[in-house]
């Protein structure tokens, strides 16, 4: 495989970026490839090498890549101007959309990004109870903001240690985590912190610790935990909403949050963040309440024509049923080929996300971190070899698109199996 001007191009952007890039997952060793294009489930390098991508920029684009009914929707709207810091009727629309949707959620605020959208609902909470600690869940992410850049494993009771440079401990001695699936180590915390819990927060499905399924009950229980204790749940579904159904994880699991955090495919491939809950909570946010939330950005045309397009395009084409059959005919067919392997290899799927691990299904981080991580970074090169693209990392997911065919289907499969066989 060809990649020289990539290899050129991150010779030159490493002098000029931090590790080359503007995020770091696309850092890949030993250079990552130069996007030139992308079309529908295919992204081209500039080399000229074509991948069918399970990337798809890490979630939003569940369409796929530059769907023609989108474009033509933020074409539309270029016309008309991309920025004027004054309220727009789509915003309105978007939000009876949502509202519609989500039935834990009356009233939202549009922001930028799912960071911000983290952010915001943690402060919203806390403001809102007026107390000042927050539970969230070892390897769960929620954006690169100081209170959730914390260590996993540090253990249910003990406060968090903050795992980047420049956070002060202080910002996070009132991070609480809890590891994931397990209901007494939740109900512990949450117990015995009552009184200055503020809320949990979590990923209904974990998707960025390779991705981690809610064991049946699971959320129920966390929903029963934080009712009967009086503290707010968050659910940050910035990958699972309008994913695992257009209500998100909450209409999937029948579970409530009491504030939900969206993102990703609400933009549409724009950058977008939204956070919502009931009318007594979101009062609470500045200019109706005392929580402050601004942004220069934020509702801007182009991200809520590009994000309502695509939901409204989900809703009236079926979307989620195609993505989801296409889906699990990959996993089934990347099942076999585990099984024909005999590797200790395995494979997690819900609707149209899905995660080759390089080892056991994981049910919590600490599981997570036993997976061969090595193993899958020589993997993910053997594919894009074979014309694939998944995420370079163990650690994240990989999505389906509206616009992958059964060809890709087929090719992948294949693929995956000549790829783990000689990883
Ligand atoms: C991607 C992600 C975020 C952060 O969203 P950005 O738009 O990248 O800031 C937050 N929470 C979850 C669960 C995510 O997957």
């Amino acid at each position: 495989m060809k990649l020289d001007k990539s290899k050129r191009l991150y010779e030159e952007a490493v002098k000029l970026m931090p590790g080359g890039v503007s995020s770091p997952v696309r850092a890949v060793k030993p250079f990552p490839f130069y996007t030139a294009y992308a079309k529908g489930s295919k992204i081209v390098d500039v080399d000229g090498n074509e991948y069918i991508d399970y990337c798809l920029a890490y979630g939003p684009l569940i369409l796929g890549h530059a769907n023609p009914i989108v474009k033509q929707a933020i074409a539309e709207q270029l016309e008309k101007g991309w920025l004027y810091g004054t309220p727009i009727e789509l915003e309105i629309e978007y939000a009876k959309l949502i509202t519609k949707l989500y039935k834990s959620i009356e009233m939202v605020r549009f922001v930028n990004t799912g960071s911000e959208a983290t952010m915001s609902a943690l402060r919203l909470a806390r403001g809102f109870t007026g107390r000042n600690k927050i539970v969230k869940i070892e390897g769960s992410f929620h954006g690169a903001h100081d209170a959730v850049l914390v260590k996993a494993g540090s253990g249910a009771t003990t406060h968090g240690i903050p795992n980047s440079a420049g956070v002060p401990p202080d910002f996070v001695k009132n991070t609480l985590q809890v590891p994931f699936n397990d209901v007494e180590a939740l109900a512990d915390v949450v117990e015995k912190n009552r009184d200055d819990l503020a809320c949990v927060i979590m990923e209904p499905v974990m998707g960025n610790s390779s991705l981690i399924l809610p064991e049946e009950g699971y959320l129920k229980e966390v929903r029963k935990i934080t009712e009967e204790n009086d503290v707010l749940l968050i659910f940050d579904e910035v990958i699972t909403g309008f994913r695992l159904a257009l209500g998100g994880a909450q209409e999937y699991y029948g579970v409530e949050a009491d504030i939900t955090t969206l993102g990703k495919i609400a933009g549409g491939g724009l950058p977008i963040g939204i956070f919502g809950g009931k009318r007594e909570i979101m009062e609470h946010v500045a200019p109706s309440g005392a929580v402050y939330q601004a942004g220069t950005f934020s509702g801007n045309p182009l991200s809520l024509t590009a994000g309502y397009t695509t939901v409204k395009f989900i809703i009236e084409n079926k979307v989620l049923e195609k993505v989801n059959k296409t889906t699990e005919a990959i996993a089934k067919g990347i099942a076999d080929q585990i099984e024909d392997s005999n590797l200790n290899y395995s494979i997690g799927r819900i609707a149209s996300m899905f995660c080759v691990y390089f080892g056991e299904t994981p049910r919590n981080y600490a599981d997570a971190l036993k997976l061969d991580k090595e193993k899958f970074v020589r993997f993910f090169w053997e594919l894009l070899k074979e014309g694939v693209f998944f995420p370079p990392s163990q650690y994240e997911c990989c999505f389906v698109s509206y616009a992958h065919s059964d060809e890709d289907v087929k090719k992948t499969i294949e693929a995956v199996g000549t790829c783990l066989r000689r990883s």
